[in-house]
């Protein structure tokens, strides 16, 4: 039987993609970012709810009134595709029910050797029948277990949402941190593999974008602002050229905020980020118009 490990549920939320969702906060997480404010959903095994996806998609189906047209279940965490397998049975199960899907993932720690290259231009995009035998055909293709499985998930998933670090590979490698590869997590249901450290996230994540954009997905992109990591212009302008190729719907930038630290005490963790405060109103206002230009 699959079981999903989640470390907690938000209801009626408002941020994590459009309408009213639930976000399920999935325990486990590869990355170690400096900013994180969910050091608590880090290590798979300290989860504080399991479901079978039969048992939330009961849960959940509570909620559905408050989803209307625009608004669905948005999986989050930690790092939702380390658990593909359950989400995609849980995804199936909403979406015969009518709900919309999303994942809020970070991606770059897995490795991704699909036979994509490149990203199609918006009228070059394969049709859905064409995306089918795409997936059909990457499954014969794909190296391990754990491509297959977010292929998988991607076909139940509605919106793609992508958090990318940075856009410099070294600076992104810097501020997403890392895990000493005895101690990289892996899917709590034995399907997890992620890549050593020192390989370039920037690129697997931009990979993975191109999929999503060659599968047709709704893409949103997301970064932290982080004032001395990712707040300059320029940054911000190859952020808004990466939507722009992929065809991103949206880019949210969210503003850096120290509500998270607490965890880190809490976990006796030293807070990387201690003495940083988050940007100033005008800092995002300015950033924000350099999306607009
Ligand atoms: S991807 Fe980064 S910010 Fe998100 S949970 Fe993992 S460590 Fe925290």
């Amino acid at each position: 039987m699959r079981i999903g490990y989640l470390h907690s549920i938000e209801t009626l939320g408002a941020t994590d993609g459009p309408g009213i969702r639930t976000v399920l906060f999935m325990q486990g997480c590869p990355y170690r970012c400096l900013f994180c404010h969910n050091p608590d959903t880090w290590e798979p095994d300290k989860y504080a709810l399991k479901f079978t996806p039969e048992r939330l998609c009961k849960k959940l189906l509570r909620f559905k009134e408050y989803y209307g047209k625009t608004g669905g279940v948005t999986a989050g965490g930690g790092e939702p595709l380390l658990q593909a397998a359950f989400l995609t049975e849980l995804f199936t199960l909403l979406k015969k029910e009518g709900i919309q899907t999303a994942v809020d993932t970070a991606y770059g720690l897995f490795s991704l050797s699909l036979p994509v290259t490149g990203c199609p231009s918006k009228e070059n995009r394969p049709t859905e029948k064409e995306n089918k035998d795409k997936i059909q055909d990457t499954r014969h293709n794909a190296q391990c277990t754990m491509n297959e499985d977010i292929l998988k998930l991607l076909n139940v998933t509605d919106l793609v949402i992508l958090d990318i670090k940075h856009t410099d590979p070294a600076r992104f490698n810097r501020l997403c941190g890392l895990v000493p590869d005895n101690k990289r997590n892996a899917d709590p249901n034995g399907g997890g593999k992620a890549q050593p450290s020192g390989t370039n996230r920037l690129q697997n994540t931009l990979s993975f974008l191109s999929l999503c954009a060659s599968l047709r997905k709704r893409i949103w992109l997301r970064q932290v602002i982080v004032p001395g990591y990712t707040d300059s212009e320029e940054q911000v302008r190859k952020l808004k050229e990466i939507a722009d190729t992929y065809g991103a719907e949206k880019v949210e930038l969210l503003p850096y905020h120290t509500a998270g630290a607490y965890k880190w005490d809490a976990l006796n963790i030293p807070y990387p980020l201690s003495g940083v405060e988050p940007p100033t109103e005008e800092i995002m206002r300015r950033l924000n118009a350099v999306l607009q230009d």
